[in-house]
C-alpha cells in the first residue's frame, strides 16, 4: 500500500492510496489531475473519501465518477448529496481488509471528519503540519475536541493533511516559541523538501506534538487566542 500526493490548485494535496492497481482517492477537489494520475498509472478508482464540504475538496467528485464509474463515496452529512455512505464520529468500515476509523474533527466546517486507515491519518483541513484549519463555524469547542482526538493518536501515525501550509505554520510557531528547537529543525527539513519540489507531508503525530501549538493548547481560550494570532500572521 502506497500513498501518493496528487497536487491540485495552488496548495491542495489529493491523497491517493494505491494498491494492486486500485486507488482510494481522498478529497478530489479537482478532477483533472486525478484522472491524469490514475490513467498514467493504469489504476482503477475503488473508493472516494471526503472530509468536508468545501469545493476545493469535493469539486472534482462528479467528474471523476463520470470518468471511472460509480464507486462508494464516504463522507459526513454535510456532503450527503455526494456521499453514498454517510459517516459520523466513531464509525468504522473496512477498505481492502484494513479497518478505517472515522472521527468528527469539526470547527473548520460543521461536520468535518478525519479518517484513520492503519497508520495513515487523512485530516483534511482540520490538522495541518504545524497548524490547523480556520474555525469558520466559530465552534471552538468542536475544534479543540478535534485537537484532543489527534493528540490521542500514536506518535507514529502519519498525518496526510489537505494543504501545503507547512512553512507559514512553522514560521508562525517559531514567532510564538522562538526557542523551540524542534520547530527550527522542522523548518530546516521542510525548506530542503520544498526546494527539492517535494511535499512537506506527511508529518507524524509525534512531530506535531513538538511543533504544533494548536495540538498542545490546554484550553479553548488558549486555542482561540493562538488561532486569532495565526489568522493575522
Ligand atoms: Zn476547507
Amino acid at each position: 500500500m502506497e500513498i501518493v500526493a496528487i497536487p491540485a490548485f495552488d496548495d491542495n494535496y489529493i491523497w491517493t492510496v494505491v494498491d494492486n492497481g486500485r486507488a482510494i482517492v481522498v478529497d478530489p477537489g479537482e478532477a483533472k489531475p486525478v484522472v491524469a494520475y490514475l490513467d498514467a498509472h493504469d489504476l482503477t478508482l475503488d473508493t472516494i473519501l471526503l472530509t468536508h464540504k468545501h469545493d476545493d475538496h469535493i469539486g472534482g467528485v462528479r467528474e471523476v465518477v463520470e470518468k471511472f464509474g460509480e464507486v462508494p463515496i464516504y463522507g459526513p452529512t454535510e456532503v450527503s448529496t455526494l456521499a453514498t455512505e454517510v459517516v459520523c464520529d466513531g464509525d468504522t468500515f473496512e477498505l481492502w481488509g484494513v479497518e478505517v476509523g472515522v472521527a468528527r474533527t469539526a470547527g473548520h466546517t460543521e461536520e468535518h471528519v478525519s479518517y484513520l486507515m492503519a497508520d495513515a491519518l487523512f485530516s483534511g483541513d482540520a490538522l495541518f503540519y504545524g497548524g490547523c484549519g480556520r474555525v469558520f463555524t466559530g465552534d471552538y469547542d468542536a475544534a479543540v475536541e478535534g485537537m484532543q482526538y489527534f493528540a490521542g493518536l500514536d506518535d507514529g501515525v502519519k498525518v496526510y493533511a489537505g494543504h501545503e501550509y507547512t512553512m507559514t505554520n512553522l514560521r508562525f510557531a517559531q514567532s510564538v516559541e522562538p526557542d523551540n528547537d524542534a520547530v527550527a529543525a522542522a523548518i530546516e527539513e521542510v525548506v530542503a523538501l520544498r526546494d527539492a519540489g517535494e511535499p512537506s507531508l506527511p508529518s507524524t503525530v509525534g512531530r506535531e506534538r513538538e511543533v504544533n501549538l494548536f495540538l498542545r493548547a490546554e484550553s479553548v481560550e488558549e486555542f482561540k487566542s493562538l488561532r486569532d494570532i495565526r489568522d493575522g500572521f
